[in-house]
Parts: C-alpha cells; structure tokens; sequence
C-alpha cells in the first residue's frame, strides 16, 4: 500500500523488535516514548549525568552535592543499629573518609562485593551528613582495575515508572544499532555552514552525549533533527500550497447593492480590521484562483461578521456559502446570529447537524441541492456524502484550531474547489504561525469591537472559595450571569464529568437557577441548556471545558475557574473571552491551589496583567513549550518531538524558505537530493504530502 521506501522499514518496527525489550517493557517505552523504534529514536536524553569528575577525598569537603567517581580502601562495614537505619561502609582514599550508605540492605552481598582491606572504585551522587561525606546507592562499583568500564558520560532519559536509567540506555543502544545510513536532504553549504552532522550521526550524538552541551537545543545534531523535523512540517505545506495553487477557483463578482444591503443590516459599525479582512476576501474571492486563507482573531474579535459578509459576495455572484461549526453549540448560534442578518435581507439559511433526521434533513438537503438555502450553516454533517449543494463556491470553517491541521488536510482531499476560509481564535505566536499555516494568507482582526470594557481578572486563592460564593449570591441580586468553569482533572473526560457533578451538585444545594453542561451531553440537552442560560433562566452555569470556544452570551459577566493552575495560559485567555463581550463590566475569577508555587503563580499573573491573545499565547510558549500550549489535541499545532520553536526560531524561517526553494526547482522531488526528501517525508509521516506528488 504505502510507497515508503524500504529503508526506513526497521524505523517503523514495533519497539519490541529490539534486542532485550520483552512485553512488560515494550508497554513502558510504548507510555514513555511510543511505539514504534523511531520513537525510541525521538525520545532524547533530557540531561547527562557526567562521571568525569574524580577528587580527592579531602577536596569533597564544603562542595556541593556532586556526582563522583572515586577509588577507596574499604575499611569497615556497620549494619544498622536500628531498622530504618542505613547499613554503612566506610571507606577512605587517605585524604579523607567516605560512607557508602544503603537502605534495605542484604549484608552478606555487601560483604562480598566491598570486600573489608580491598580498593574499589565507586561512582554516583555525593552528600553530607552532618559533617561527613557519603554516597548513597553507588551507580557504579568495579575494583580499580576495571574503572573503565564506568561510562564518563551518560544519558538521562525521561523516565516511567518501572523504568530505569540503566535500563533505557541499553535499549537505546540496542535501538541505535538498527540506524540506516539515510541519503542526505539537506542543503550541502546550508549543513556546512551550520555544521550539521549527517542524520544517523546526529542521533548517535544525541544519544551518547560527548558532555553537558548535546542536551542543549543549540547543539548542530540538536539542531538537525529540529531542522529535519520542521523541514518536513514545511514542505508538506508547500506541497499543499502548490498543489492549491494549481487549482482552479472561479471568479466571483459579487454584487454590490446586496453588500451594502447586508452591511446595513448590522446594529454597529465594524472595526477597522474587519473591514480590512473583508477587503481582503472579497479581493480573493474575485480572482479566479482558489482562496485558502485564514483569518485570525483573537476571542470575540468579530468574526462572524467577517464570515457572514465573505457569503455576502459569494451569494452575490449567484452562489452557496457554508459555514462549519466544530460543535452543535456553535452552529446553532451562527443559525441565530446569521439567520436574523441574512432574514433582514431575504435570504434562506439551513442549518445542518448530526441530530437532524428524516423528513426535516430531507427537506434541507433539497433545498441544499436545489439552491433555495443561500447560507448553509452545519457540523462535521456538512460533509456528509449524500449533502450535495446546488453550487458552493465559498466554504468556511469556523474555530479551525478545534479540526486540526490533518484535517484540513482531509478535506482539502475531498476535492472541493470552492474558496476556504477558516477562522481561528487562537492567537498563535508569531514564531509558530509559519509552522501551522505556512501554506496560507492570514487576515488578521486585532481589535476589538468599540465600547468592550477591560475585563477584571483577580487571582483567588481556593481557600477563599466562601468568599467567592457569596460574591456570586450578590452579583445574581444584581442580575449578572455566570459561568462556573471545572477543573481538567487529567485528559479524562470521565473524571472532568465527575468533578463538574460534584460541584454542580453543591452549587445547585445553594443557588437557585444552576444549568450543568459537559461533552457527555446529548447535543439536544446542550442546547437546551445553554437556551436557557442565553435566555437568563439560569443564573449559573457549570461546566467543563466545553464552553471554551464560540460561545456568545453578552449578559454573562462572572466567570470563576477553578484550578486555574491547570490550565494552559492560552486556553484560560480563550475561556476567559465568554465574558466581557456585552457592555457591562466583567470579572474572571481564577481559583488556583493554595498550595501553589511562586512561579505558578507568576504565570497565572500573565493572564491577570493582559487581554492581548497573542502576547499571552508567547509567554505560554516561552513558559510551556509549544506542544502542550493548549494541549496539543485542542490547540491544532503540530506536536513537534525534535523541534523547540522557542529555541529554533530561525529554523522555522529557513525551513519555510528553503521548502519553497526546493519546489521551485524540482516541484515533483526527482533530483537525487528531492528523492532523498521523500525519504524525510515518509520518515515523519507526511505520507498525505508525497501524494501531491503525481509520480509520487
Ligand atoms: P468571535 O471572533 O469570537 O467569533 P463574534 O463574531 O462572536 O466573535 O463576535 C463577538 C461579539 O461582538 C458579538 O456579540 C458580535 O455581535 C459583536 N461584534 C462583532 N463585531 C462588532 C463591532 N464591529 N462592533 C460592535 N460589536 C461587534
Ligand atoms: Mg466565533
């Protein structure tokens, strides 16, 4: 099936294929790394331990705790006096005197391996202990004669429990064996210049680290792998763009009176940067390429109407336009905000989910197919087989970042030819764009709609949860709305669910109107739900995350997270966006641990101190690391394992320029170095990228 060439094959073993990694292990390198020997591969020392370091006894005193290697006479052993006492050697190299300290001790082994009058040569973590040295547990004992055989410097790998040092550095080795000798892809006076070793050199290096410096991300074989790694994340966009490219769009004319019409349908003015995304939209859609483009706004931004003008133009020009939600919640508020435009204007909107069946889905895909809905608002349902449109020319998907890039990529495959527009509210820093929509014109909207007040954001310490609830009590009184946001347990929504029962449980005990809402929910209780919230019969409602993106209730004015410790910064800024969008003063309320460290708490400060997505979304990458931003699975960035884009900055650049200089020169990658650029690609799975290849 896959044309992966056949070199790579022992990469894509599965980790029980090396030498000495039976069942029980191949479960634990599966939890720690993956599953697969590339994994094994992609899974880097995070320290070195070095055992270079050899003084004299005597030179111990007054240093820090140290890692050792030191050779003594063995002088006595002293079994504990008491249990949990440790059993003691004593030993000295005639400078000085040293305990070797065990826990759980059997004597007799002791006594055999640290024989009382014979020099041994010991290696590990060195401590004081009321004013003597010692050292617990040696890594290492040989006599001295074999002091050799103790490893200068090793790898520290993250670990699992169950898994040891020792342990993980031998299946590495054993795993480094199998490394194929790979054809090289990169640029031979760009790898020169940055003195880049070859690639299975790079992970030799990587993995038996030479000193300190081959864990630090500027390291040259740190830095290949990077590049490798963001070389294929760029050239399966360039792919993609020019195969997009490629494509014929249509000219849309549009018509001028309807927009007019549709813009005077609005109750505000729009911003200045919606009228400049719009500008750049309607000039896309009137070319005859097909538009990709991206318009990023951060929370409450104004999108929607960005959105609903761009099918404005394309109606214009006798057309469809859809709009895709990532959730039921979401497309039935478009269906309320675009429905009462586009009805001021005479226009039809179907809206389409997974809950519509029968008779009623049937009448909408006839209207759908026979073109009497102008603006067809829907799920993942949208795409559908048996949804056939009369003529889309303009399709839109609404908070991207929720779909991820695979499947953009997916429904980029689907063969559509109508323009695309997808939208996100994720403020992505400016380092990371280029790795997320390198293949895109991104519109950005960086103000916000006139008239929006600062939202007040205290951090809470959860001792003072009484406090709080009886700050809601009043604020109720007073007719506000809110929003009682559970903790994320762990990726579980199972657990989520639980934690938000038990406090919906307890506020319902307190308040009156309480609405509960969790992803376990049936679309319809969701809506019914958040209706009813909407509609100001609930004064509270709890919830977990779901509420995260999109929703738009301007009466709600509180908001309380708690455990807000545990959130990304990005992704309490997004949950944060629910408030402050009507005109009355909002505050966010974010409940940390009371146990919480100092920088914990400097972090949750970030979000305390600013309202600017995109500066938030930086310190969380500089704080995080880019994978776990927003989590990855929600956030839609790619989880890179090689690459850190807070250190690797400039290699996200040259890898977006150099994937573009490769495709200039040989678009279908047939040159020697272009073949070896498919072997890259299939390294890190961008098998979807060698399919634009036609003689892929
Ligand atoms: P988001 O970008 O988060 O999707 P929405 O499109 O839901 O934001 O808009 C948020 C709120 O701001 C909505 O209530 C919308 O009606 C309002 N809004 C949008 N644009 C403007 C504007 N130019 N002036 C005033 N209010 C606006
Ligand atoms: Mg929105």
């Amino acid at each position: 099936m896959t044309g992966r060439p056949f070199i790579l094959d022992p990469l894509f073993q599965a980790v029980k294929t090396v030498p000495g990694v039976g069942p029980r292990m191949s479960k634990l390198l599966e939890k720690v790394a993956g599953p697969r020997v590339s994994d094994l591969y992609w899974h880097l020392p995070a320290g070195v331990i070095d055992r270079r370091f050899s003084p004299k006894l005597r030179d111990l005193i007054g240093v820090a705790e140290a890692v050792a290697t030191v050779t003594i006479r063995i002088e006595g052993h002293f079994p504990p006096k008491r249990p949990g006492l440790p059993y003691r050697i004593k030993g000295t190299d005639g400078t000085g005197w040293i305990d070797l300290t065990f826990f759980h001790a059997q004597g007799d082994y002791l006594e055999v391996q640290f024989p009382v009058g014979e020099d041994r040569t010991v290696s590990g973590r060195i401590e004081h202990y009321n004013g003597l040295l010692q050292m617990p547990h040696p890594d290492y004992v040989t006599t001295p004669e074999t002091a050799h055989l103790i490893p200068a410097i090793e790898p520290v790998y993250p670990l699992t429990a169950g898994l040891t040092q020792k342990v993980s550095a031998k299946i590495m080795k054993a795993a480094l064996a199998k490394i194929p000798v790979l054809d090289e892809w990169l640029d031979p006076a760009y790898q020169a210049r940055e003195q880049m070793p070859r690639w299975h050199e790079a992970l030799q290096q990587v993995h038996n680290p030479a000193d300190e410096s081959a864990v630090s991300p500027e390291h040259p074989a740190r830095r290949r792998l990077a590049y490798d790694e963001l070389l294929a994340n760029q050239l399966t966009m360039a792919l993609m763009r020019v195969n997009q490219r490629q494509q014929k769009g249509r000219a849309l004319a549009g018509d001028e009176s309807l927009f007019q019409k549709a813009l005077a349908a609005f109750p505000f003015e729009l911003t200045g940067s919606q009228k400049s995304a719009i500008a750049q939209i309607r000039e896309d859609l009137q070319k005859p390429l097909r538009m990709h483009r991206l318009l990023q706004g951060d929370v409450g931004s104004g999108k929607t109407a960005v959105a609903f003008l761009s099918m404005i133009h394309a109606i214009g020009s006798g057309c469809q336009a859809a709009i895709m939600a990532p959730t039921e919640i979401l497309a039935r508020q478009h269906e309320k905000t675009i429905g009462a435009l586009a009805a001021k204007i005479g226009l039809k909107v179907v809206t389409l989910t997974g809950r519509d069946k029968g008779k009623a889905r049937a009448a909408m895909l006839e209207s759908i197919a026979d073109g009497s809905a102008h603006i067809v608002i829907g799920t993942h349902a949208l795409f559908q087989e048996d949804v056939l449109f009369k003529d889309l020319a303009l399709v839109i998907i609404d908070e991207q970042h929720r779909f991820g890039v695979h499947q953009r990529l997916l429904l980029n495959e689907k063969g559509q030819t109508a323009d695309m527009l997808v939208m996100t509210a994720t403020p992505i820093p400016r380092t990371l764009t280029l790795t997320v929509y390198g293949d895109m014109e991104v519109s950005i909207l960086n103000e916000k709609p006139a008239g929006r007040q600062p939202i007040d954001t205290r951090l809470v310490s959860d001792e003072r949860l009484e406090e709080v609830l009886q700050g809601l009590q009043r604020k109720i009184e007073t007719g506000d709305r809110i929003y009682w946001v559970c903790p994320l347990v762990e990726e579980s929504e199972k657990l989520d669910l639980a934690a938000a029962e038990e406090r919906f449980a307890m506020m319902s005990h307190r308040f009156k109107r309480v609405g509960l809402l969790h992803g376990r929910m049936k679309p319809a209780e969701k809506d019914a739900v958040m209706e009813k919230f909407a509609r100001g019969e609930l004064d509270i409602l709890v919830s977990t995350t779901v509420i995260e993106v999109g929703v738009d209730v301007p009466e709600a004015t509180v908001m309380v997270i708690e455990h807000a410790e545990r959130f990304g910064l990005a992704q309490l800024h997004q949950l944060r966006g629910r408030i402050g969008r009507g005109s009355g003063k909002s505050v966010c309320i974010l409940l940390y641990n009371s146990k919480l460290s100092e920088i914990a708490k400097k972090r949750l400060s970030t979000i305390r101190d600013s309202e600017d997505g995109f500066f938030i979304s930086e310190q969380d990458l500089k704080l995080r690391g880019a994978g776990e931003m927003l989590g990855t699975r929600q956030s839609g960035l790619p989880e890179f394992r090689l690459a850190h884009p807070e250190f690797h900055t400039d290699l996200i650049q040259t890898a977006f320029d150099d994937a573009r200089l490769i495709l200039d020169r040989d678009p279908q990658l047939l040159s020697e170095r272009g073949l070896a650029l498919r072997t890259l690609l299939y390294l890190f799975e961008r098998d979807t990228a060698i399919k634009y290849l036609r003689s892929g």
